[in-house]
């Protein structure tokens, strides 16, 4: 019997806040440790939280965005613990009444086919601190500036049954927020993780197995490298009798398993309770209505619009949705680009990628304006330049800056297309090759594609290919006969 892969993940987003969820120091990522804690961050006797109200406004634009319903009356709980890098001994957190709840995201399976995967919640919590191990000697330093950063733990339904459906989800699920611009997506800097449940179960049954929770999964890599093994260990443990226990476990990256970290706890461990120092959250439906009313084009309707508007192949349309910054971009150039928005999206995939990730610069950084792209794209397809040519005036245009019809007018490279001149340089090119012509025609038919060669040659790549062929093959023919 076949075995079934039972995943749920819980998101770990970082609300894209300028200050913390209840205080006001500085979200700003790699500061000097603890220059970024305030008393309220340091959980220090008699300080007062105070809630941040743009934390409360993403969630929202969050839960709209997937269809899910909005709390009214949503209530901070205080989730109980110890661990050095939690200073108060608890987390502030929600439990019972969470802002969120429902909806669902659409996620793309690798054979292109759609799957619907439903959310359980999502609520608001604040991030711990961090444990540093490096230079300390037999000690371990806390860092607090992350303690306290807005997070929106978004947690699925487990409906996901294998790693690359997880991987799917995950990365749907960091695109949505990239749109919404309330997430900067950043999974090295820890802006975007995950835990992932793991249970299997043989595939006719009807209950789920028992978990495992897989913790901080920072990359995609790591999230289907540790769910692979996961599943693996799992039917393993049961093929040879054994059972699997509801643990917690960490993977570890260098030796690419999975390790049991510790019991796994259950909620009443935690001893939830609501946290006196913090209002109920009031939601009017109003607020709702007008965020609903607000909301920009989401990627699922993007890609579609870019598909239908400007005829996209879905896998070009795929690769310029994935980032709201790329398909900006994209947008802008194509409008320029009069009526020739897949030879645009071929450059903005192709030169224009290659160029900005060998400077590792964000597409927004870009030397290249999106219009001026544009209109390149546009010279290509009137004919004032070969595809070969439109690629040095695209390097000029990345070092200099300059509009491409400068460069192309400074650089003397506009294509020549007058049939007379091609023709006079067709005729040189056969006088200065008797023996090649004598080849071609005894039947060695790629020589045509050496005489094309050496006519863009002699036009020093401006003349038009096509119009190069043409004339080469008349003037050919007509020798012939
Ligand atoms: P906790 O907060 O204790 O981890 P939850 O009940 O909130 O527990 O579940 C967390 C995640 O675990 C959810 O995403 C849920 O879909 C997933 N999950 C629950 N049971 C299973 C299971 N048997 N197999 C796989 N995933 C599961
Ligand atoms: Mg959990």
């Amino acid at each position: 019997m076949e075995w079934e892969a039972v995943i749920g993940l819980e998101i770990h987003a970082q609300l894209a806040t300028a200050s913390k969820i209840f205080s006001a120091s500085s979200t700003a990522y790699g500061a000097e440790p603890n220059t970024q804690a305030s008393a309220v961050d340091l959980g220090l006797p008699g300080v007062l939280p105070v809630l941040n109200e743009k934390a409360v406004e993403m969630a929202v634009l969050f839960g709209v965005a997937v269809g899910a319903k909005i709390s009214n009356l949503s209530i901070f709980a205080r989730k109980n613990y110890f661990y050095p890098d939690l200073p108060k001994g608890y987390q502030i957190s929600q439990y019972e009444e969470p802002i969120v709840t429902g909806g669902c995201i659409e996620i793309q399976l690798q054979n292109g086919e759609l799957k619907v995967i439903n959310l359980t919640r999502a609520h608001l919590e604040e991030d711990a601190g961090k444990s540093i191990h490096e230079g300390f000697d037999s000690s371990t330093g806390i860092d607090l500036n992350r303690a306290g950063t807005p997070l929106l733990e978004i947690v699925s339904e487990p409906q996901m049954h294998s790693a690359a459906e997880a991987v799917a989800y995950m990365r749907a699920m960091r695109r949505l927020l990239r749109y919404l611009e309330i997430c900067d997506g950043n999974m090295q800097e820890g802006s975007f993780r995950c835990d992932a449940n793991v249970s299997v179960r043989k595939s006719n049954d009807s209950t789920l197995g028992t978990r495992t929770e897989i913790k901080n999964l920072n990359s995609f890599r790591f999230v289907e490298h540790a769910i692979q093994f996961e599943i693996d260990r799992q039917i393993e443990i049961i093929e040879s009798g054994g059972d699997i226990k509801q643990e917690t476990m960490l993977y570890d990256a260098d030796q690419q398993e999975t390790r049991a970290m510790r019991g796994k706890e259950d909620a009443h461990d935690y001893r939830y309770f609501p946290d006196p120092d913090l209002l109920p959250i009031k939601i009017s439906d109003e607020y709702i209505r007008t965020t609903a009313a607000a909301l920009p084009e989401l990627p699922v309707q993007k890609r579609k619009r870019f598909v239908e508007e400007f005829q996209l192949a879905s896998r070009d349309a795929d690769v310029l949705c994935e980032d709201p910054a790329v398909a900006n971009y994209f947008e802008a150039a194509a409008v320029e680009s009069m009526g020739n928005a897949r030879l645009c999206a071929n450059w903005v995939t192709g030169a224009l990628f290659a160029a900005i990730n060998a400077a590792n610069l964000d597409i927004e950084a870009s030397p290249i304006a999106p219009k001026a792209l544009g209109i390149l794209v546009s010279r290509i397809a009137d004919d004032t330049i070969s595809g070969k040519i439109a690629k040095q005036i695209f390097e000029a245009m990345w070092k200099t800056g300059l509009h491409p019809d400068e460069l192309i007018v400074e650089k003397g490279l506009q294509q020549v297309t007058d049939d007379s001149i091609i023709a006079g340089l067709v005729d040189q090119v056969l006088r200065d090759n008797p023996d090649q012509i004598e080849q071609y025609r005894a039947g060695k038919s790629k020589i045509f594609g050496f005489l094309v060669g050496q006519v863009m040659k002699l036009s020093n790549g401006k003349a038009s290919p096509k119009q190069v062929n043409d004339i080469l093959k008349k003037c050919l023919n007509s020798e012939v006969n």
